[in-house]
């Protein structure tokens, strides 16, 4: 059965929207909030969460694993980041309205319902169509620094290649800012991106998530670690590079190069202007080059590249 949200609309008086969902429960132990769609355009969570619901056997869990593979469901069926029904981006949305747009409504029931029965969220989350990242996942800088040691064991549980204390520029909204808020545990991830998948973070994906039911008790035995994650702190805005001009991203460095404070990273080409000069633009911290921009065309504005360096 899905989570059923109501959608009365031309085409459809009496239509709703399907969120698809799956809980295993057995006995008591505590509970995991399993999300992935949050962004309809990012497949590694899509893919490890829909194969875990098939997979889990309920005698192997001890206490609840709620999971919903697509989040984001109209989003999902566009290939889109935001939803095709209202524009929402559902993790700007958060926590939603009982009253609100589709998007609006579907963070309120996940925020109101969902999250305060969890003892842990673990939104996966990839690059999508526009970015692409080496492998990671994240927490964030808390204020309550017992919560803060607990969310980065837990992401050295995950696994991935790399751990990030991640700076968000923008989190007002976001998933993770409502359930740290609640002062509950919260893992996210950046799993490779580009609007699709591959073998190499589809096994990252799938190990993760299980590592983290390990992890909190919910499934038997210790996380699969073959190396631990490379752990990584993003101090302050410096790890962020925007673009300022329209043109051609040609980069100069891959992902998971080693950059140094004012080494040149990229350069964008003038289309219309080919007399020009293409724009230089150079790393502001020395680091891992984490994240970058991934579309041949870039925008004045758009994010470019970002950075991290060892925690
Ligand atoms: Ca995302």
């Amino acid at each position: 059965m899905p989570l059923v949200v109501p959608h009365s609309r031309n085409d459809s008086a009496w239509g709703s929207v399907r969120i698809p969902v799956a809980v295993i429960r057995n006995g008591d132990g505590p509970t995991a909030l399993l999300v992935a769609g949050n962004h309809g355009d990012e497949y590694e969570g899509q893919i490890a969460l829909r194969n875990l619901a098939h997979s889990l056997d309920p005698a192997d869990v001890t206490g609840t694993v709620i999971v919903l593979p697509g989040l984001n469901h109209p989003a999902v069926r566009a290939a889109a980041r935001c939803s095709p029904i209202d524009g929402g981006n559902m993790n700007r949305s958060f926590p939603g309205r009982p009253d609100g747009g589709i998007t609006a409504m579907i963070a309120h029931y996940v925020a109101t319902v969902l999250v305060p029965r969890a003892d842990l969220v673990l939104d996966l989350h990839s690059g999508g169509r526009t970015l692409d990242f080496v492998p990671f996942a994240a927490t964030h800088r808390l204020a309550d620094k017992a919560l803060e040691a607990r969310a980065i064991a837990a992401v050295e549980a995950f696994a991935a290649p790399v751990g990030v204390v991640m700076l968000e520029l923008d989190a007002e909204g976001m998933l993770d800012t409502w359930v740290e808020g609640l002062g509950k545990l919260f893992v996210t991830t950046e799993l490779a991106g580009g609007g699709s998948s591959t073998v190499r973070s589809n096994g990252i994906a799938a190990r993760g998530v299980r590592n983290i039911l390990k992890h909190m008790g919910i499934l038997g035995g210790a996380p699969d670690i073959e190396r631990p994650s490379r752990m990584m702190d993003m101090p302050d805005e410096r790890c962020f590079v925007a673009a300022e001009h329209f043109g051609i991203h040609e980069p100069l460095v891959d992902l998971g190069d080693e950059v140094a404070e004012g080494q040149p990273i990229a350069r964008i080409h003038f289309v219309d202007e080919p007399a020009r000069e293409p724009a230089v633009y150079a790393a502001r911290r020395s680091g891992l080059l984490i994240g970058r921009h991934f579309p041949g065309l870039v925008q004045s504005g758009d994010f470019l590249a970002s950075v991290a360096v060892d925690l």
